[in-house]
C-alpha cells in the first residue's frame, strides 16, 4: 500500500472513532489528528490564479518558481501539494 493510501485509511479509521465517541475533548483530539494527517496527503494546487493557490489555506503563490521547483509543501500552512495538471 502506498504511503498516501495508508494515510487516507488512517483518516477513515479515525473518523469512525470520531463518530463513535461523545466526549468532546476526545472529538477535539481526533479532529486535530485528522487535520494533521490530511495536511500530509498531497492535494492539487488550485490553478485559477496566476501562479496557483493552496487548496487548504487558499494562500496565493506569487512566483512561477514555486511550481518550477516542484515545492512540495505550502509556504503558508504546510499543506502537501500536488502540482500535476488537471486533465
Ligand atoms: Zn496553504
Amino acid at each position: 500500500m502506498e504511503q498516501q493510501e495508508i494515510m487516507q485509511e488512517a483518516v477513515r479509521e479515525i473518523r469512525k472513532m470520531y463518530i463513535d465517541t461523545n466526549k468532546s475533548e476526545r472529538c477535539s483530539a481526533l479532529k486535530t489528528a485528522i487535520a494533521a494527517i490530511e495536511r500530509q496527503i498531497p492535494k492539487k494546487v488550485i490553478d485559477d490564479t496566476e501562479f496557483g493557490m493552496c487548496p487548504y489555506c487558499h494562500g496565493e503563490f506569487n512566483s512561477e518558481l514555486v511550481s518550477e521547483y516542484n515545492v512540495k509543501y505550502c509556504l503558508h500552512c504546510g499543506q502537501a501539494l500536488d502540482w500535476s495538471k488537471l486533465i
